[in-house]
């Protein structure tokens, strides 16, 4: 038996054509190809049913068309949240996220397996690092929950495992793939990052169209430090300086992430101080009421997430509340991880 050694999904069209070449089939395949995966989902080469059988029969036995494979789903049924669990070529488990609410159905993607950045809030953090994801394996996300959907997807957001900017290079690839190949505008794809500075720099040189958010967590170093040890060598007022200078390049505000974690970052002083910190920045602020998992952090009552965020109302930069969907099934931001 021929040995598979790489996913459609991790071949150029240059690369898929030498093959078709090679197999003595015409050029146009390559289009009729990139329909079937990339516009209807299709999960198996047998499904492309207008490409001829013998073609079929040694694409398949030479390349895999899904270099992820499914192996859980939890939520079925539910009309906000489920989370499918899959293992990657070299084996690690990965989660994705699909998620509705109204009109819009956002899927949250994973770009590595586990995570190095250790943010002490995140359970993602608690499986420490196990590999990057090839473009194949993020972009295969997107297709295999295109394909579970019963909606279109309007949105992906890389804020599922991983910190995207750790993977760089593949997560690009990736994003630009979902834009044009599977039509998703580039302003529906949105880059999280826990605020690695060069690449915020380099997003920005390099005038990708896609969103921008970043972690910010805390008002002032000391305490960001506390539940984000990157914070050491990617201090809030160079984050600051990179947010500005993708707004002077891009026209665009970076969105900042506020998880708000009970007895930390959550009182009236870090929401004053969080004010006069923003203020001068082309930026929009997202909190989001902390997700609970085993740790030693909670989620503020009620009272006092309605204080912090009543407390922002009065800053010059919008301020949305997000509650995540999926929390019942460890599916919400920062829930994230595989307990084996
Ligand atoms: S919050 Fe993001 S960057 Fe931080 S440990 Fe979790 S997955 Fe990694």
């Amino acid at each position: 038996m021929k040995n598979k050694v790489k996913s459609l999904l991790d071949l150029s069209d240059s690369e898929i054509c030498e093959i078709l070449n090679k197999y003595d089939a015409d050029s146009y395949r390559l289009n009729q190809i990139n329909d079937w995966v990339y516009s209807k989902y299709v999960k198996k080469w047998q499904n492309m049913v207008n490409l001829p059988k013998d073609l079929i029969n040694k694409l398949e036995s030479s390349i895999t068309l899904h270099p992820l494979k499914e192996i859980n789903c939890s939520g079925l049924g539910s009309d906000t949240a489920q989370k499918f669990l899959f293992l990657t070529s070299q084996n690690n488990k990965i989660e994705s996220v699909l998620m509705r609410e109204g009109s819009r159905t956002t899927v949250c993607i994973s770009s590595q397996s586990g995570c190095a950045v250790d943010c002490d809030f995140c359970a993602t953090a608690l499986m420490g690092f196990k590999q990057n994801l090839s473009t194949g394996e993020i972009v295969d996300q997107v297709l295999q929950l295109s394909n579970r959907s019963s909606s279109k997807i309007t949105n992906v957001v890389f804020m599922g495992m991983g910190e995207p900017f750790l993977n760089y290079k593949k997560v690009v690839e990736s994003a630009k793939i979902i834009n044009e190949k599977i039509g998703l505008g580039a302003r529906r794809i949105t880059i999280s990052t826990s605020g690695i500075v060069s690449k915020i720099y380099l997003m920005a040189d390099e005038r990708l169209p896609f969103k921008l958010a970043v972690s910010l967590n805390a008002p002032s170093d000391e305490i960001r430090k506390e539940i984000m040890p990157i914070t050491i060598t990617n201090p809030i007022n160079e984050l600051l300086k990179a947010a500005v200078y993708y707004y002077s390049k891009l026209r665009r505000f970076v969105t900042f992430e506020y998880v708000l974690l009970d007895n930390v970052n959550s009182d009236e002083q870090c929401a004053h101080h969080l004010i006069k910190l923003l203020k001068n920045i082309p930026c929009k602020v997202n909190i989001i009421p902390y997700n609970e998992i085993d740790s030693q952090y909670k989620r503020p009552k009620s009272k006092v997430i309605n204080n912090f965020v009543r407390i922002l109302d009065d800053a010059p930069f919008t301020t949305t509340i997000r509650w995540s969907k999926g929390t019942n099934i460890d599916a919400g931001c920062g829930q994230l991880a595989i307990r084996d």
